[in-house]
């Protein structure tokens, strides 16, 4: 299928696969086994520009008209040889999307070209032990104290957790008013009261450091506030408008990986004196999979070209269903994958129950799957209430 890219985005979308082909197919195995945070491929990523396609060129970044799209196809081809090591860029394009949405000048000349040089990685910091879906019931305070803000508390889960050099961290600084209360604030490692807490053993993207952020009397100045204080809370919301196709690009990309897989073992493997490829019963799984997962790259690629063209509009609905839909997709075409190499498939030897295992955050993180799919019903009830 043709989705008639720019140039520059073939150029990108080949360079990425080139990057996934050579660098990260051959050792995902390996940091999936080790945990290990894969520096030498977020380096080769630096080096090949990838960091910039997400960044107003002028920020060092090369994003044009097209940050999101760009975003997506990076991801989706990183995803295809591990869900894992592309998170370390993803993650940072999270972490990096409220700078780009709320900050001001002098914060964007500040932050964007070390992120865009790839020389420091990002992460956004919402979520706690007792504030996860309901984000906003945080307790991270940050209380001003002159021209610093003094933070407390500790942050779960956080993606490019001790790896990262900038972090966007959404924390409370007027309880009295809910949501409203809510400011998001850059913090950058080596901050004295700022540390962090144990790196999870996970069941899927292993190559992705996942850790606690503890804030303890940590004086950041008030000028790291980005836009006005409360506002954090509308720049999260607006953070993941512009994210959660990336999630669905990861999850693409781990689809596409394994149905590319599944389809050239059932080209190898012979049962009863024929390739399985000759059994029409596994010709159906296959052409299943293939569908869903090209209905999902056709939702994802459209949505993330109506946010790159409007600029400022919410597109909370479509976000939600891209994310949904291809997370979905993926958990059901990596798990058809290791039915497709049957036996072998639930091997360690072979890639697919990697597949499945990685599949599996993109249905959680970044709102779970029951989230997304209150987003779109209430897109729906609204829209309708605007018709009547
Ligand atoms: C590996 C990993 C990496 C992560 N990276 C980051 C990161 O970089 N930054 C960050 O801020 N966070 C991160 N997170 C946190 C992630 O976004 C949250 O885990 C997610 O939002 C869900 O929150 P929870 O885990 O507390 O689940 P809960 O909110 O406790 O939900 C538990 C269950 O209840 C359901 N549920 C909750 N509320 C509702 C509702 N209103 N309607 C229907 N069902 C509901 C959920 O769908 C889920 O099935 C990460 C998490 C993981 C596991």
């Amino acid at each position: 299928m043709d989705y008639f890219f720019t140039e520059e985005q073939q150029f990108m979308k080949d360079v990425a696969k080139e990057i996934a082909d050579k660098k990260i197919r051959p050792v995902a195995a390996e940091y999936d086994e080790s945990c290990e945070f894969p520096w030498p491929i977020v380096e080769a990523i630096a080096e090949a520009d990838l960091f910039r396609v997400f960044i107003e060129d002028k920020y060092d970044g090369m994003a044009g008209d097209t940050g999101v799209m760009n975003m997506c196809l990076v991801t989706e081809e990183l995803s295809k040889a591990c869900g894992g090591i592309s998170l370390a860029f993803a993650a940072t394009g999270l972490g990096t999307f409220p700078i780009i949405i709320s900050g001001s000048e002098e914060q964007k000349q500040k932050y964007l070209p070390q992120i865009a040089s790839g020389k420091k990685l990002a992460a956004f910091a919402l979520t706690e032990a007792n504030a996860g879906s309901d984000a906003a019931g945080m307790q991270t305070r940050a209380v001003l104290d002159g021209n610093e803000y003094i933070l407390n508390g500790t942050k779960q889960w956080i993606t490019n957790g001790g790896e990262a050099d900038i972090y966007t961290v959404f924390c409370v600084t007027d309880p009295a008013r809910g949501p409203r209360g809510v400011s998001c604030i850059v913090v950058e490692k080596g901050t004295p009261g700022f540390s962090f807490g144990k790196k999870e053993n996970k069941l899927g993207i292993r190559a992705s450091a996942t850790r606690e952020l503890v804030f303890q009397d940590c004086r950041v100045p008030a000028e790291n506030v980005l836009g006005r204080p409360g506002t954090g809370f509308f720049t999260a919301m607006k953070t993941f408008d512009m994210s959660r196709p990336g999630v669905a690009s990861q999850a693409l990309g781990i689809a596409q990986g394994a149905l590319d897989l599944a389809v050239n073992y059932s080209r190898e493997r012979r049962q009863f004196g024929a390739p399985i490829s000759s059994f029409q019963g596994l010709r159906f799984m296959l052409a299943d999979m293939a569908m869903k997962v090209e209905a999902a790259r056709a939702l994802i690629y459209s949505t993330a070209r109506w946010i790159d063209s409007s600029k400022g509009k919410r597109a909370t609905m479509y976000s939600a269903m891209c994310k949904c839909f291809a997370s979905d997709v993926a958990m059901e075409v990596t798990t058809d994958a290791v039915q497709v190499f049957g036996g072998y498939g639930y091997m360690k030897e072979y890639p697919v129950e990697k597949m499945m295992r990685d599949a599996k955050i993109t249905q959680i993180y970044e709102g779970t799957n029951q989230i997304q799919r209150d987003e779109i019903g209430r897109g729906l009830v609204s829209a309708a209430a605007g018709r009547d």
